[in-house]
């Protein structure tokens, strides 16, 4: 049959979502609020001054000032989308110089920045990390001072290791690379404190990628946001459709930012459960866990972590299995949920761990 599609394309899958779904979902880094149920009055009464018949809505004013203000930023240096992958997905369209264009990323990191790069037939190329989860500065310059390299990738924190670059490492490769854009995804960045923000002014190759599906509870609802400097903003906005982020999603976007305070605390508890995770996950024999600056632990039983995969799977708690890089070879990967999904993957946990000392 006569394929109408571009050639390399045929040896693509779709993307599909390949997570078990169990009772105590901890394997996609989502919230455990639900923030429909949390502001639901606010946003209902939102949706009255809202004409769904219309192409434009004031609500888009609004939400600009609000995210800006929320940024720190002026309006003209942010663009949202849906999520942070169509931010990704369009800025990887939008540096896409040639067949010969490529991206540089660390490795393991978001898998997905491979995934939407061969989805705009953009290569990329990795430097991996490095036993401590640092990587060598000189070996990421190198491979990102090529002619052909159009984007260089940090994703900080990274997922799915949890850990922070050093800030002088990050800004040393900014100032290094003043031709190419540096992009770095601050997807977690709530859960770190960390930003680089505060950079945006000096250095006009940055741009920042930020989301609502982790400290604003909203994965479902699929919008991000990109900050950077005004001429970038101006650029990207040439590969995104007029009408491109629905409504709806803008509404709720603007009703999260004015309960931000609400979803803020939610931050705090998530991370004060992370750190006593940790805690308690370190005193359990056999187990290792990287420290953390996300909604999420990393962690490895060694030899047994596929079966641990599998007991977890048999008592309703899906945690991603992350050891396709040899890095994290025998490692999975938590999300913090809320207390009880918590209490459930620690007591299967410990069911595991006695089975096998009594084995
Ligand atoms: N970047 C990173 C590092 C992520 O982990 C994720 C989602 N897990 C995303 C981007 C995509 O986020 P969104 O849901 O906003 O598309």
């Amino acid at each position: 049959m006569k394929d109408y599609f571009r050639p390399d394309l045929a040896g693509k899958q779709p993307s599909e979502i390949n997570v078990p779904v169990r009772k105590h979902m901890l394997c996609l880094n989502e919230s455990c609020l639900d923030p429909y149920q949390a502001i639901k009055a606010d946003f209902l009464q939102r949706m009255e001054s809202i004409r769904l018949n219309r192409y434009l809505s004031p609500v888009t004013e609004e939400l600009h000032t609000r995210l800006a203000a929320y940024a720190g930023l002026d309006k003209a240096r942010i663009v949202w989308g849906n999520g942070a992958d169509d931010l990704l997905y369009h800025i990887f369209l939008a540096v896409r110089w040639d067949d010969n264009a490529f991206a540089v990323s660390l490795a393991p990191s978001y898998f997905d920045y491979k995934t939407f790069c061969g989805m705009v037939g953009l290569k990329i190329r990795f430097v991996d990390l490095q036993e401590d989860l640092s990587f060598d500065t000189r070996e990421y310059l190198r491979l990102a001072s090529d002619p052909d390299c159009r984007l260089a990738i940090l994703c900080n924190p990274n997922n799915p290791t949890g850990n922070l670059f050093s800030p002088e490492q990050l800004s040393l490769i900014v100032e290094t690379l003043p031709d190419k854009l540096v992009l770095i995804d601050e997807t977690y960045h709530e859960f770190s404190g960390a930003t680089f923000a505060s950079e945006l002014d000096l250095h006009p190759n940055l741009i920042l990628i930020r989301s609502f599906s982790k400290a604003f509870s909203g994965a479902g609802l699929r919008f991000g946001y990109a900050l950077s400097r005004e001429e970038n903003i101006h650029s990207l906005r040439k590969v995104l459709t007029t009408f491109h982020t629905s409504i709806l999603n803008q509404a709720f976007a603007l009703t999260i930012l004015e309960n931000s305070t609400l979803f803020q605390a939610h931050v705090r508890d998530v991370i004060s459960m992370r750190d006593s995770m940790q805690g308690r996950l370190q005193e359990l024999p056999g187990v290792r866990v990287f420290p953390s600056h996300t909604n999420f632990l990393t962690f490895s039983v060694g030899d047994d972590t596929a079966a641990l995969f599998e007991h977890l799977k048999d008592h309703e708690v899906a945690v991603r299995d992350v050891r396709a890089h040899p890095l994290l070879r025998d490692c999975l990967r938590l999300t913090i949920g809320c207390e009880e999904d918590n209490r459930a993957f620690m007591s299967a946990l410990e069911t595991f761990l006695t089975n096998r000392q009594q084995a």
